[in-house]
């Protein structure tokens, strides 16, 4: 029987999450598909998109104004004779060319005309018959854009590993594309531990727990770009719990809730380490969460081997986090360790984890020695971001962190946070 770490790898926050950043950037996706763009939001791009036009991709006019030449308006107030109006989608010969003191009426995303170097903004002007005078000179720019300002033809406008959010998904309709190529979602086995938990479609005795971990497990999953496969709940008893560990091993990512503390009955590392696996910690200096392992089992030991010409890690190794039981530990250390991983074997291309930063509306006082993550509400207006915790009960407080929006982030060496100081922010 394979023996657990001694003594326990208990890291500091930081440097557990270097470690999974550090096996997340060798992680790669499974495999590509190809999705319609309007069910891409949220999928990450596994391919290279260009410009296939200039953008734009004629001098388009940014302002509703006169097209003008910017000499005839060395000296305001000007006069100037109006030979026309061009509207955004105007043919080219309906475009008229313009000589030294001449203009012509011109709105936005409308193509400039030949000889024309500025638009002047409406606002300047005021319309006398054919007449239009000008009050004001050129602003900065001349409010036209030049062919392929934005992008020349073939320029890379997007690259593989992008999440495609609204903006991204913009720039590939703006190329034309109706579907694009994607990473599959990798399948995450969620396996829920403890003899206490019940699924949720059955009614719980006295003593028993409904099993929420399972599907906040798998909401946090389906938001970082899994998908989810959930697990029978397994009791705490080793044989059962092999059998279940097994299965989840056939997915991409094996994520357990529960039996990680050091309790008689928390068999969840025992299991791991008779399947030959490597923890890299099994704790980290934090709160809530503490109890949070990670590690991989080698393909071939308990993980089933693959066939593969291309190796890649995944190929070799099966991730697995075994995340403390709590229901706000599981979910907190989830989002701090899992996601990473998870995304990295969507497709995504790592991410460094950042806090912002918010004024504390109330006196915050905790213990020292760990890093504390803990449920709060941020509110204000504006650029005022306050922050206050959430009124909680501890890691089992569901509630409270159904209400929060987001975690104080406390470092270790701090009791004591008075009101008005600015203090890191992780949002949720
Ligand atoms: P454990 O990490 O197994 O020691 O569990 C810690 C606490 O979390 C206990 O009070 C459990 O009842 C509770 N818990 C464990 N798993 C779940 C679950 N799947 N859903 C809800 N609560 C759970
Ligand atoms: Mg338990």
């Amino acid at each position: 029987m394979t023996a657990l770490p001694q003594p326990p790898l208990v890291l500091s926050f930081e440097d557990a999450r270097h470690i999974v950043e550090e096996h997340a950037a060798r992680l790669r996706a499974r495999s590509k598909e190809l999705v319609d763009l309007l069910d891409c939001r949220g999928r990450i791009l596994a391919e290279n998109i260009a410009a296939d036009r200039n953008f734009p991709p004629f001098r388009r006019a940014a302002r509703d104004g006169y097209a003008v030449l910017a000499a005839d308006l060395a000296q305001t107030p000007a006069s100037l004779t109006v030979i026309g109006e061009i509207k955004a989608g105007a043919a080219p010969e309906e475009i008229p060319a313009l000589q030294p003191g001449q203009a012509a009426a011109i709105m936005t995303g409308a193509p400039a005309p030949v000889g024309a170097d500025a638009v002047v903004m409406v606002e300047y002007t005021s319309r006398k018959g054919d007449l239009v005078e000008i009050t004001r000179g050129i602003d900065a720019g001349g409010n036209i854009v030049a062919v392929g300002a934005e992008a020349k033809r073939g320029a890379r406008l997007l690259s593989p590993g992008m999440k495609l959010d609204y903006a991204a998904i913009s720039v590939a309709a703006s190329v034309g594309r109706v579907h694009l190529l994607v990473y599959a979602k990798p399948r995450v086995a969620v396996l829920a531990t403890g003899d206490e938990i019940v699924d949720i479609d059955l009614s719980p005795g006295p003593n028993q727990i409904r099993n929420s971990n399972s599907y906040s497990l798998a909401a946090q999953v389906q938001a970082a770009g899994g998908e989810p496969v959930l697990l029978p709940v397994a009791p705490d008893e080793p044989n059962r719990l092999r059998e279940l560990i097994a299965d989840g091993l056939e997915m991409d990512l094996l994520l357990l809730a529960g039996g990680v503390s050091m309790g008689k009955y928390d068999l969840v590392e025992q299991v791991l380490a008779e399947l030959q696996s490597e923890f890299f910690f099994t704790g980290a200096q934090i709160q809530p969460g503490k109890p949070v392992v990670f590690g991989r089992v080698p393909c071939g030991a308990g993980a089933p081997a693959r066939d593969s010409s291309e190796k890649r890690v995944t190929d070799e190794f099966k991730y697995f986090f075994g995340l403390p039981g709590n229901p706000v530990s599981t979910m907190v250390t989830f989002e701090l360790f899992a996601r990473p991983v998870l995304e990295a074997l969507a497709g995504s291309t790592p991410r460094k984890l950042v806090f912002l930063h918010a004024k504390l509306k109330s006196e915050v006082r905790t213990k020292l020695g760990l890093k504390r993550f803990l449920p709060a509400i941020l509110s204000g207006e504006f650029e005022q971001a306050e922050v206050e915790l959430a009124r909680w009960q501890g890691s089992g407080d569901i509630a409270a962190l159904a209400l929060a929006n987001c975690y104080i982030v406390i470092p270790p060496d701090r009791e004591s946070i008075p009101a008005g100081e600015w203090v890191p922010v992780l949002m949720r």
